[in-house]
C-alpha cells in the first residue's frame, strides 16, 4: 500500500542525517521504497530524505528526525522526475505535462517570448505548477520550411544570411540550443524549400563555437547521415523512410549523437487510443489533452509502416550503443504533453529497449546529453523531482502509467486536472 502517513516523531537512525533535519515540517521521507535511480534498480528498499527542494540523503531503512511528513512506500517504485524531449508548448501544456511526472521538458522548436521567465522558474526550488522548460526557441529554417504553420512569425534564414550572427541572435532570445531543419529534397517527396548542408554545417559551427548544442529535425535516412556527420549533437527523429544498413548505423553511432525517435509522431493515434481507454489515464486529463488525443490523423492511403520502419532503425540504433532519449512531439499527431511520454516509452521498449533502458532515455539519458546537471538522478544533491508508482515500470513499461504521486521541486504536485474552459 502507498499512503502519506503523518509521523509526529521518530526516532533517528541515520546518523549524520537526522541532526540535520529541520523540525519544521519542511523536509519529507519516503521510506522503504524500491529506486530506480535514473540508470539501474536499487537493491532491495531504501529511503529518500527530501529537503529544501533536492534529494538530501538516500539510506537503507528509513527512520529520520521529528515532525517531518513521511511517505510509507513499501510496495511502490521512486523515479526521477521524467524528461519529455521533444514537445512543443502553448499555453497550459507545461502543466498538463507535470500532472503525468514530467517535471522537465525540452522543447524543439517554440516561441521565445517565454524563455527569460522559464530560465528563472528552473532554477527555483518554489512550488510550481508546471514542469522546468528548456528551448530551441526560434529554430533555424528558410521561407515557406518546417514548420509551415506555427502560428506566429519568426527570422527565417535567406541565402545571404550570417549564420553565425543569426545563430547569436538566437540565443539573444533565450534559446537554449540551436535547432535546425534538414530536409531537401523534391516534390512530391519533400515539396518544402530547406536550409542546404552548407547552412547546417555554419549553424552547428556557430552553435558549438557558443558551447551551445545543436539539434536537427531530419526523417530521411540519407540527410540523417549527412546531419550527423555535419556535426549535429542529436537528430530529434529517426528516419521512417528507410530501415538504415550496418554500415550507416556503424557511420552515426561513430559520431557520438544522440536520437529522439519520437515514435508517438509515426504511430498513427495507436497511443492515443490506449491513453484515453485506460482509467488510470482518463482522470487526470486536461480538457485539452483530451481534446488532442482524439483527432484523428488525416489517412494518407498507400501510406508505408512508418511506425514499423521507424522502430526497426530504433533497434538497430540502441544495439549499436546510439543514445536513445524520449520524447513524443507533442502536441503534433494526436499526441499530448505529459501522457503521450507514457506510449512513447512502451513504443521504445516494442522496439527492443528494456523497461529500464527506456526509462533511463526519460531521465538520466537526456540529462546526461542536455546537460541538465541537477536533475534526472535520484542521487543525494540532485532537484528533487521524483515520481512514484504503484506498480515496477521495470518489470513492465506499462506500469508507469500506474503513477501514484509526484513531487516537483520537493512539493507534492496536485494531479486535479483543469476545468473545463467556459466559451
Ligand atoms: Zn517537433
Amino acid at each position: 500500500m502507498l499512503g502519506i502517513v503523518p509521523v509526529a516523531a521518530v526516532s533517528a537512525a541515520w546518523p549524520g542525517v537526522a541532526a540535520a533535519v529541520r523540525p519544521d515540517g519542511g523536509a519529507v521521507l519516503i521510506r522503504d521504497v524500491r529506486i530506480f535511480d535514473g540508470r539501474r534498480m536499487l537493491d532491495g528498499r531504501r529511503s529518500v530524505l527530501i529537503r529544501d527542494g533536492v534529494i538530501a540523503a538516500i539510506g537503507d531503512r528509513g527512520l529520520v528526525g521529528d515532525g517531518m511528513k513521511v511517505v510509507d512506500g513499501r510496495g511502490g517504485t521512486l523515479l526521477p522526475g521524467l524528461i519529455e524531449s521533444h514537445v512543443h508548448t502553448f499555453e497550459g501544456s507545461s502543466a498538463d505535462a507535470l500532472r503525468f511526472g514530467v517535471t522537465t521538458e525540452l522543447e524543439m522548436f517554440g516561441e521565445p517570448g517565454q524563455l527569460a521567465v522559464a530560465k528563472q522558474r528552473r532554477r527555483s526550488r518554489k512550488r510550481v505548477t508546471a514542469a522546468d522548460l528548456w528551448s530551441a526557441g526560434n529554430g533555424v529554417t528558410v521561407p515557406g520550411g518546417h514548420p509551415v504553420n506555427p502560428g506566429y512569425e519568426f527570422p527565417r534564414v535567406l541565402p545571404e544570411t550570417d549564420l553565425d550572427r543569426f545563430v547569436a541572435d538566437r540565443l539573444q532570445e533565450g534559446s537554449d540550443y540551436l535547432k535546425f531543419v534538414y530536409e531537401p529534397g523534391d516534390p512530391p517527396d519533400r515539396p518544402l524549400p530547406s536550409l542546404s548542408l552548407e547552412q547546417v554545417t555554419a549553424t552547428i559551427r556557430a552553435a558549438h563555437r557558443r558551447g551551445r548544442l545543436a539539434v536537427g529535425h531530419v526523417e530521411k535516412l540519407k540527410l540523417y547521415v549527412e546531419a550527423v556527420l555535419a556535426g549535429a549533437d542529436g537528430i530529434v527523429h529517426v528516419p521512417y523512410n528507410a530501415v538504415a544498413s550496418a554500415a550507416e548505423v556503424e557511420t552515426i553511432r561513430q559520431t557520438g549523437s544522440f536520437a529522439v525517435p519520437t515514435l508517438s509522431v509515426v504511430d498513427w493515434g495507436l497511443g492515443a487510443k490506449s491513453l484515453l481507454a485506460d482509467d488510470r489515464i482518463t482522470p487526470w486529463l486536461s480538457p485539452t489533452q483530451q481534446y488532442l488525443l482524439s483527432q484523428e490523423p488525416p489517412d494518407r492511403p498507400g501510406r508505408p509502416d512508418f511506425l514499423g520502419i521507424a522502430s526497426a532503425n530504433v533497434r538497430r540504433f540502441h544495439a549499436a550503443g546510439i543514445p536513445v532519449l524520449a520524447g513524443a512531439d507533442a502536441p503534433v499527431r494526436a499526441n499530448v504533453s505529459g501522457a503521450s511520454l507514457f506510449t512513447e516509452l512502451e513504443h521504445l521498449v516494442r522496439a527492443g529497449l528494456t523497461p529500464a533502458e527506456a526509462l533511463t532515455a526519460a531521465t538520466a539519458a537526456p540529462a546526461r546529453h542536455f546537460r541538465l546537471t541537477d536533475r534526472g538522478r535520484i542521487t543525494p544533491g540532485r532537484r528533487a523531482d521524483l515520481v512514484l508508482t504503484t506498480d515496477d515500470p521495470t518489470q513492465d513499461i506499462t506500469n508507469l502509467r500506474t503513477l501514484h504521486t509526484i513531487w516537483k521541486n520537493g512539493h507534492q504536485v496536485d494531479r486535479t486536472p483543469p476545468p473545463e474552459e467556459e466559451s
